[in-house]
């Protein structure tokens, strides 16, 4: 059967070259007998694909010295936990930005681990529709941003300058799909199901400077520097995740990198968006236009009864996924790094046949 058009949140589309190594090379991992989920990830064949894997995840997204890559579990949902109780330090606060659901619920968890929450911007007043301005504080121990917003489809298009301190990033659904500058950065974490691999792996990405922070009363797997001092293996890590993120991270090297990403993803939100905009009184977007995110477009439609025929419309074109969120309603396109232009293109001269056919 031939592949659709998966415009799904996450998990999301891969690239079909990635797909075919893992089948080709699923039974017997390169000439080994074994498959590399059969294998201990302590024996040297799972030490070289870990090794690779961060060498040239360091190398593709130009990763300082002065950071650590860890390999975590949980999803960006446990590292709201974890951020707080580890990078806090007590009596003082932290800066959180509120940009939607997912910020909500890195807040809650702040406030779950006892931390004083500095109300950093909102974008609540609006639907979430765009990008707030900051509101900074002295002494913040970290700012914590969403840099994109899946379901609202808003997205930091520049990282904000955090002042004296650093900024924590919830990465999760624009992760790798442009390139980042380091500079502001404190730490940084997405889980890999949307731009980077299957779900199960969280990477962390942490300046070894925080370590200093932490409690010794903190149970050990919820400290970070566990994982730096035992290559992330003080327990047993995913090891197929692992070795599937080393498979994209070569392909987006061959691709151009980083730089040859962005300019693709960009490429690709603007025939959507055009389409949006070619038909205003149909087509409503979501967000505002210098929020606009280039990995999820959000949009309702004037007549909210033409909901159920886009879809099925959708299907009969082979494309799949695009029913919104619940708190925005309407469509949602997600445009990961695997989504071809093709892929937009196809969806953008649908939606403008439809807004056609209907108006
Ligand atoms: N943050 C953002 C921006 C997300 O889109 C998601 C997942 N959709 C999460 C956090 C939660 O991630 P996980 O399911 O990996 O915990």
């Amino acid at each position: 059967m031939p592949r659709i058009f998966n415009f799904s949140a996450g998990p999301a589309v891969l690239p079909d070259s990635v797909l075919e190594t893992i089948r080709d090379e699923l039974l017997d991992y390169r000439g080994s007998g074994m498959s590399i989920i059969e294998m201990s990830h302590r024996g040297k064949i799972f030490d070289e694909v870990y090794k690779e894997s961060l060498a040239l995840f360091r190398r593709v997204a130009n990763i300082p010295e002065r950071f650590d890559i860890l390999y975590m579990t949980g999803g960006a949902s446990t590292q709201f936990a974890l951020l707080p109780i580890n990078l806090a330090r007590p009596g003082q606060s932290a800066g959180y930005v509120n940009t939607g659901v997912w910020s909500e619920k890195a807040i809650e968890q702040a406030e779950l681990a006892g931390i004083k929450v500095h109300d950093a911007g909102s974008s609540k007043d609006k639907n979430h529709s765009y990008i707030p301005a900051l509101k900074l504080a002295p002494g913040l121990d970290y700012l914590h941003i969403t840099s994109n917003n899946t379901i609202y489809g808003t997205q930091f298009r520049e990282l904000p300058d955090p002042g004296e301190t650093k900024l924590a990033i919830d990465m999760s659904s624009d992760f790798l799909s442009r390139p980042i500058d380091w500079k502001h950065i404190g730490v940084a974490y997405a889980g890999l199901q949307k731009n980077a691999g299957p779900s199960g792996l969280t990477v962390v990405v942490i300046d070894r400077e925080y370590y200093a922070r932490e409690s010794e009363k903190t149970p050990t797997m919820f400290r970070y520097s566990t994982f730096a001092k035992n290559d992330s293996m003080y327990n047993t890590p995913p090891t197929f995740q692992i070795y599937a993120f080393g498979l994209v991270l070569k392909w987006i090297e061959s691709d151009g990198g980083l730089v040859g990403v962005e300019k693709h993803n960009a490429v690709k939100a603007q025939h959507i968006y055009d389409a949006i905009d070619a038909f205003p009184q149909f087509y409503l977007g979501h967000a505002e236009k210098n929020s606009r995110s280039l990995m999820n477009v959000t949009w309702n439609f004037a007549n909210k009864d033409l909901e159920a025929d886009f879809l099925k419309g959708a299907v009969e074109r082979k494309m799949d996924g695009l029913k919104g969120h619940r708190s925005v309603g309407g469509m949602r396109a997600s445009i990961y790094n695997a989504m071809s232009e093709a892929g937009c293109k196809a969806l953008a001269d649908y939606m403008r046949d439809f807004a056609q056919s209907r108006s």
